[in-house]
């Protein structure tokens, strides 16, 4: 494994919680502008995965380094935001009596530092910036509208829209299709893929069929450390992936 021209890269790193190792000596990249998506059983260390890599968590031992050269456990989950990591947890966190416009530029101010936000006006290249966003989330009519009003699917879409307007190199998304209609699946995909055009993306997901349909490279996790990875033929086809999933 080699560290040339990952955004992250972790080595031998484990995690403990009172001697119990939800992260053992676990061995991990991903290259730039990758869609990974991040799979295993209930208990596998991949939210422990994701905390340690936003700064949330600090490694019990061993290196993860961001973009080649950033320690991350020299670092502030704060600090990790603002050099590039935007994270999402499975509940949509929006401010549901601000408008969807509100919001993205809630979002952009936090990033600059600029507050309190809503008592700024918007200089013509944020506006422009929260309306290609709000083009990319498919957002661009409910704009107007009360967050607290969109569809889960939508404020799905507007919580990953309020971490783009940041400009992230690195989004960690939780189980960003659970809940969501087969419409909303689709969309969010095809999202997914136009977002790792710019950014890289590691998705924890269990929906088989949205991993088969969008899918490119699939880590599988098991015991804290990485079981299998490849394509979903490769992963699925892999004996200790079979026997995770349906022996014992
Ligand atoms: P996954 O996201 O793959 O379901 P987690 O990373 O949440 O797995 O958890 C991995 C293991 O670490 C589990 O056995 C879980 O019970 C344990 N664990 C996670 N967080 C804590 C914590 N804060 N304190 C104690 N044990 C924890």
């Amino acid at each position: 494994m080699s560290m040339a021209g990952t955004v992250i890269y972790v080595e031998n790193l484990t995690v403990t919680f009172n001697g119990f190792k939800a992260i053992d000596k676990m061995n991990f990249c991903m290259n730039y502008g990758e869609l990974r998506f991040l799979v295993g059983p209930n208990g596998a260390g991949k939210t422990t995965l994701l905390d340690v890599i936003c700064g949330r968590l600090k490694p019990t031992s061993g290196r993860v380094i961001f973009k080649e050269d950033i320690d991350i456990a020299k670092k502030q989950e704060h600090e990790l935001v603002l050099l590039g990591i935007g994270r999402k947890f499975q509940t949509p966190s929006v401010f549901t009596d601000l408008t969807v416009f509100e919001n993205l530029d809630l979002a952009l101010r936090r990033k600059k530092g600029i507050l309190p936000a809503l008592f700024h006006k918007n200089t013509a290249a944020e506006k422009e910036r929260i309306m290609s966003i709000l083009e990319s989330v498919w957002l661009v009519e409910k704009m107007h509208l009360k967050a607290g009003m969109l569809s889960h699917g939508e404020k799905q879409r507007l919580e990953i829209g309020m971490l783009l307007v940041q400009e992230p190199e690195l989004l960690l998304l939780d189980e960003p299709v659970a809940g969501l209609t087969k419409d909303e699946r689709q969309k969010m995909g095809e999202l997914l893929q136009t977002i790792s055009r710019e950014c890289s993306v590691l998705v924890v997901e269990h929906d088989m069929g949205f991993i088969r349909q969008f899918a490119r490279r699939i880590t599988v996790m098991h015991e804290g450390k990485v079981l299998s990875e490849g394509n979903i033929t490769k992963v699925q086809s892999d004996p200790k992936v079979v026997e995770v999933y349906l022996g014992r």
